[in-house]
């Protein structure tokens, strides 16, 4: 049994003085493998005040010594890999070749940030006047459960980068995982107060944090709707928001692509981390005279995904996190039916052998219309829809159709083609016939997939404000 019963405040563990405890679930099987004890709104206040305490000396550092401080962390998250690694296989449950990533990514991100930090300009001349970038002050990260180390240390490594000192609320349901970061970070020997862990609920120690006059910035990534209430209440004390929230992505595949080879990517795209991605390509567009082709090439892909054991090498698709998750896709699946759309590979229930655990079957409709609802909420599983569009534009204006804005992929055998059809997609990144991910590139999301942006020198500079100097 693993039992977490601290947070971590000013450079230590502490026992919270919240006192729920939470039971931390195997998806796999759906037992229960530990608990955690909870932060509660006035550890969270402690964590804020001591971040408070901890920011002018930490904005006044000069951009050599935090180098210097995230080179420690990059070696010390980049120790714990193989550690982490086991966390993720245990508590979140996704597949080997996903969770070797998830467990090398929270480093490299970390080197991403050292790389921008080098180049960034903190200080740079306008007219007469000298634009000095000022940080913020104290910021409040605050991760999901379907990436939280990687969330936490990006956020993290970035708020540092700029000065800030954080206060961390990572998910409810990724305690083990946080327990290795936080070990982790606490050998990496950042300043008492820089970064402090208040692991609770998002309506008690996450709230505590959005309405805190003394928190300065939030950086969120989670769902659109817990998105739009951080956003309310940190109207009240004017926080600089960053929101990275769901999404509905299109994936378009042009008249000229080659069947095959486009449904592999396709379903790819679709079922990237189980289907529990925000940037999932879950509507799948495909010209109505190649349709037929198309949906047999699509089932041919999904049905090569295997839904089972995160252990397993061939699992290509893991449990869902927990059973709420579950439920929800199991609805998703059911409605798509009730709304006649027609199913091609998959449906409800558990994948044929396995009983436990929270497993879903790679699931496939077609005749789907922009209008039904799969195609219109973020389900957050491997749950996948085929839309067939006339013409060029009728496919763009689908594509569009839409209330979030994150991610798109366009397919086609003519990349000049493609580029442009791309370029009239209204989406934070665009990828033509390619999935590989850009960290030096901006990342977030257009209308309700988010505000503001992560990565790259946007992401640093989303922690500082500028100040305009002018001389006479
Ligand atoms: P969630 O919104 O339920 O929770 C995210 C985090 O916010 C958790 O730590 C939670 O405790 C906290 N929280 C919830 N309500 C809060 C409140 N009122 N105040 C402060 N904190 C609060 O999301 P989730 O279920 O953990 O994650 C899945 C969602 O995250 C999906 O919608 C997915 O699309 C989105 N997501 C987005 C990105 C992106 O970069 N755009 C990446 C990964 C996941």
């Amino acid at each position: 049994m693993h039992i977490i019963e601290h947070i971590y405040i000013n450079g230590n563990f502490v026992t919270p003085e919240g006192d729920e405890w939470l039971d931390i679930i195997k998806p796999a099987d759906g037992s229960v493998i530990g608990k955690a004890r909870l932060a509660n709104r006035c550890d969270a206040e402690r964590a804020i005040s001591a971040a408070h305490a901890a920011f002018p000396a930490f904005a006044a550092t000069r951009v050599e010594t935090r180098i210097t401080l995230l080179e420690q962390m990059y070696a010390s998250v980049k120790a714990a890999e193989a550690e982490l690694h086991a966390a993720i296989l245990l508590e979140y449950g996704a597949p080997s070749s996903r969770s070797r990533w998830m467990a090398s990514y929270p480093a490299d991100v970390i080197r991403h940030v050292i790389e921008e930090l080098k180049n960034y300009p903190f200080s740079q001349q306008a007219g007469r006047a000298i634009v000095q970038m000022v940080p913020l002050g104290v910021a409040g990260l605050i991760t999901p459960w379907n990436s939280n180390a990687g969330f936490i240390c990006h956020k993290l490594a970035t708020a540092v980068a700029a000065g800030c000192t954080t206060v961390i609320k990572p998910s409810e349901y990724s305690v083990l995982q946080t327990e290795v970061i936080a070990r982790a970070l606490h050998r990496a020997g950042l300043p008492d107060g820089v970064f402090n862990i208040v692991t609770g609920r998002g309506d008690t120690a996450g709230h505590a944090i959005s309405t805190s006059p003394k928190v300065a910035k939030i950086s969120f990534t989670g769902s659109t709707a817990s998105g739009k209430a951080i956003l309310r209440s940190a109207a009240e004390t004017f926080k600089r928001v960053t929101l990275e929230l769901g999404g509905k992505s299109p994936t378009l595949i042009l008249p000229d692509a080659d069947a095959a080879s486009a449904a592999e990517m396709a379903v790819q795209a679709g079922f990237i981390n189980s289907g529990q991605a925000c940037i999932a390509g879950t509507r799948i567009l495909v010209p109505v005279q190649r349709k037929a082709e198309f949906e047999q090439a699509l089932t041919a892909a999904v049905k090569k995904h295997r839904s089972g054991d995160p252990a397993e090498p061939d699992t290509t698709v893991g449990p869902m996190v927990n059973e709420k998750q579950w439920q929800r896709v199991q609805r998703y699946i059911a409605l798509g039916e009730e709304e006649g759309a027609r199913l091609l590979a998959g449906g409800t229930g558990r994948p044929e052998g396995l009983q436990a655990g929270w497993y879903v079957k790679p699931t496939l409709f077609s005749d789907v219309t922009n209008r039904m609802q799969i195609a219109r909420d973020e389900i957050f599983g491997p749950v996948l829809s085929i839309i067939a569009y006339h013409d060029e534009a009728e496919a763009i204006t689908i594509a569009n159709d839409t209330d979030y804005g994150l991610s798109a992929l366009v397919i086609g055998q003519d990349e000049a083609h493609a580029r442009q059809v791309g370029e009239q997609i209204l989406a934070g990144r665009v990828m033509i016939n390619t999935l590989a991910h850009e960290p030096r590139a901006p990342f977030g999301g257009f209308r309700r997939s988010g505000i503001g942006r992560e990565m790259g020198h946007w992401g640093i500079s989303a922690f500082l404000e500028p100040r305009a100097v002018t001389l006479a």
